[in-house]
């Protein structure tokens, strides 16, 4: 837990470092403070990142050894309009790789064995992922009556209001557990899936609200097309947007931004304190005794909320903040092995396979990566990547590389009939994930509008606030590069 100072209105060091007019800090250089300071740069204001870590990027890294590519944290994002203009700018669309079309399927494990997730309405009806009563079920959804007006529910409670407990325990919880690496008793419908919340809230029921919304989406894309021929439309139809990454893996877009910032970017330079000073913010970097000073106009505060909760801030801050430093991030570790291909029996011709709760693995999740994308693995080779821990099993994160690969060949022999020694293993380990948008989660959203509100030029943004995929990341950095600029055309 940090602590709090009252500096406000205090005067300023004597040795302070006087940023130029209109220059703002840019705190910590994962994806979100990365953007928020190629776009202000781009629109000449005066930026400096400081970044705690040795490297920029944040969540977001990628190695290369023995010829197998591993990503550390993400492995691809679904692209955007925001997306797609920052590739644009950034000159990297001719290395954007689109996941291989078989990547369309997913495997889900159900009493020991894996079967395709439904993908439409008519595999729906057909699937052996479901029981004939859950399939009723789900077609009576349209039936259900909405929940309480604006309550607050859990994932968990929602889909089992409208969809049943074995929709629940086999399409809903592993999905969580790939995207949040989260428990659905826990998360909150409202903040971890605004849009599909909103379908009932605005239709009554999801499946309703599924259809209308997609027609509506087809004729905006139809209408736009119509207008405007361009590649990257920003009202592209969701349905077809990419799920991508980079040829050379997800760091080539972090490293590309961080390149464009040059000198601007200061890698192993933690942020330990700021406050407001008598007309400017105030950023203390470096340890004590060598403590820098610098005055700016503004600060965009791009580093996770248990990293806001460890610096010193003002008093006001701290009080205002303190919803935000309690969100969760459970440990996460991610295990890329590589095998022989002759020693994987499964043909790896999807995305890759979700494990449900109840099935009782080791493994959140692995993802096919040497079908995903290419030239992931060498010749004669296949790359997969398992997820382990979450808050489902925090205590398997933590555990040792060995013992994790142990438990991990274990899940993939079973599931994929994988035999024989790995000849790769790359095993990143990550003590907080991702954040978790848990039910109560309105208190840390006001949290962070109040701050903003009460510290004129303080700007908070990462991913637990807009949404935690790379996507929302890079939309975050964007809208709030647009803010600051505005504030300081008002502040003149
Ligand atoms: C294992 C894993 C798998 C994921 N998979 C996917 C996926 O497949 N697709 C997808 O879309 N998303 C995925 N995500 C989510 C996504 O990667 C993250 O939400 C996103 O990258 C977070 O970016 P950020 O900039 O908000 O935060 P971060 O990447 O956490 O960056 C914050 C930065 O702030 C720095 N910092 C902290 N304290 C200070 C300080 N005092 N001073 C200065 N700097 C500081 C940190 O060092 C860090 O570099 C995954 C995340 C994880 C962990």
């Amino acid at each position: 837990m940090g602590s709090a100072v009252d500096r406000r209105g205090a005067s300023e060091p004597p040795d302070i470092e006087r940023g130029e007019p209109r220059s703002v800090v840019v705190i910590g250089a994962g994806i979100t403070g990365l953007v928020a300071a190629y776009e202000l740069k781009r629109r000449g204001v005066t930026v400096t990142v400081f970044e705690a870590g040795s490297r920029a990027g944040g969540a977001i890294g990628t190695s290369l050894a023995d010829g197998f590519l591993a990503e550390h944290g993400p492995n691809s994002f679904v692209s955007s309009a925001p997306v797609e203009e920052l590739l644009s700018r950034l000159g990297l669309h001719d290395e954007v790789v689109e996941a291989n079309p078989d990547a369309n399927r997913r495997y889900i494990m159900r009493d020991g064995r894996l079967v395709a997730f439904p993908m439409s309405p008519l595999a729906l009806l057909t699937t052996p992922l479901l029981s004939f009563r859950a399939k009723l079920r789900v077609l009576l959804e349209p039936l259900v009556r909405g929940g309480a007006v604006g309550a607050d529910e859990s994932v968990a409670s929602f889909v089992r209001r409208r969809l049943g407990k074995e929709v629940l325990d086999y399409a809903v919880n592993p999905f969580i557990a790939a995207i949040f690496a989260g428990d659905p008793e826990r998360l909150s419908m409202a903040h971890a899936f605004p849009r599909v919340y909103d379908l009932e809230r605005e239709h009554g029921s999801l499946s309703k609200g599924l259809v209308r919304s997609r027609r509506a989406a087809r004729d905006a894309s139809k209408e736009a097309n119509a207008a405007d021929s361009g590649a990257h439309s920003a009202t592209a139809d969701p349905a077809s947007a990419r799920l991508i990454s980079f040829r050379d893996g997800l760091q080539v877009l972090t490293d590309t931004l961080a390149d464009a910032l040059g000198g601007t970017l200061k890698l192993a330079t933690p942020v330990r304190l700021l406050h407001r000073g008598e007309s400017r913010w105030i950023v203390e970097t470096g340890p004590d005794g060598a403590v820098r000073a610098r005055a700016v106009d503004a600060i965009v505060l791009a580093a996770p909320a248990h990293a806001v909760a460890a610096m010193e801030l003002p008093a006001n801050i701290r009080c205002d903040a303190l919803p935000i430093e309690q969100v969760e991030y459970p440990p996460v570790s991610s295990l890329t092995l590589g095998f022989r291909r002759e020693d994987v029996a499964h043909a790896l011709d999807a995305f890759g396979v979700l494990v449900p709760e109840v099935e009782q693995r080791t493994v959140l999740g692995i993802l096919f990566s040497s079908t995903l994308f290419p030239d992931r693995a060498p010749d004669g080779h296949v790359a997969i990547t398992v997820f382990v821990g979450g808050a489902r099993q925090p205590e398997l994160a933590r555990l040792q590389t060995d013992e994790l690969v142990r438990l991990v060949r274990t899940d993939l022999r079973d599931m994929l009939g994988v035999r024989g020694e790995p000849v790769f293993a790359k095993h990143v380990y990550w003590s907080r994930g991702i954040p978790q948008y848990s039910v109560g989660y309105g208190a840390v959203k006001d949290a962070a509008d109040a701050t903003e509100a009460a510290n004129p030029g303080l700007y908070l943004t990462g991913n637990y606030r807009h949404g935690v995929s790379v996507g929302d990341c890079i939309a975050s950095g964007q809208q709030v590069a647009e803010k600051v600029a505005a504030y300081l055309t008002r502040a003149g």
